[in-house]
């Protein structure tokens, strides 16, 4: 079995959830006493989300690059970015690291395509929902229509994560302001919905509506425990 490096504490919230689903997938897989070899690196994400907000990513590649490089020389074979958001900075790790990255917006649209759906609706922070990183890729590279929510919506889906998810408060009004973004973007021919933040997931689940919802935390997780057990 191959060992997974973890990119984490982006918020540590999600980190658990990402820790949690690689043993339950290993476990799964795999049957008895085993589990997944992970190796973590989790940040200091007030860091993190302060130079986001002042748009130094540049600060924020120097972190991630030598955490990246960090999680290779303890010994993964591959990595996770554990965030849809800090994908923005794929190309300058992948440039640096040896081992290859589990892309998450990429493992996303390949279960996307194989269920046939060309339209799609996007949540997350809203440096996912307005900038090309994301959108850009399900576009180009996996052929998806990507329907955003209006920036009044982005802005409470941006606040809700930073202010509470990321803080671990899951919160009755949230949640129904969430479905009715999902329900609009569903109105506007959204044949499913892509839950682009590793923390929205904590929110909102499948049991709490009939469209159809991708969740990333969860389809990257089990991507990673799939690629570690393959030979
Ligand atoms: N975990 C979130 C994401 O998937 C947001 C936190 C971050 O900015 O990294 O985008």
């Amino acid at each position: 079995m191959k060992t997974i490096g973890l990119l984490g504490g982006m918020s540590w919230q999600s980190s658990l959830d990402y820790y949690r689903a690689i043993n339950e997938g290993v476990l799964h897989q795999l049957g008895g006493l085993h589990s997944g070899k992970v190796i973590l690196y989790s940040l200091d994400f007030a860091a993190i989300a302060k130079l986001q907000h002042e748009g130094d990513w540049q600060g924020t590649a120097d972190i991630l690059i030598k955490a990246a490089l960090n999680i290779q020389a303890a010994g993964a074979d591959f990595l996770l970015i554990c965030t849809n958001t800090m994908h923005k900075l794929a190309p300058e790790i992948e440039a640096v690291i040896d081992i290859p990255l589990l892309h998450i917006a990429d493992t996303t649209a390949e279960i996307l395509v194989d269920k046939g759906i060309k339209t799609v609706g996007l949540l997350g922070t809203g440096f996912t929902m307005e900038q090309d990183f994301y959108k850009g890729r399900l576009t180009e590279q996996f052929g998806l229509q990507v329907i955003v929510p209006p920036k009044p919506d982005r802005d409470f889906i941006h606040k809700v994560i930073y202010q509470e998810l990321c803080l671990g408060n899951i919160k009755a009004d949230s949640k129904s302001e969430y479905l009715r973004i999902i329900d609009r973007l569903h109105a506007q021919g959204a044949q499913a919905v892509i839950l682009g933040c590793t923390e929205i997931g904590m929110l909102v689940k499948q049991a709490d509506t009939d469209i159809e919802l991708f969740d990333t935390t969860a389809i990257h997780a089990q991507q990673a425990v799939k690629y570690a057990i393959m030979d």
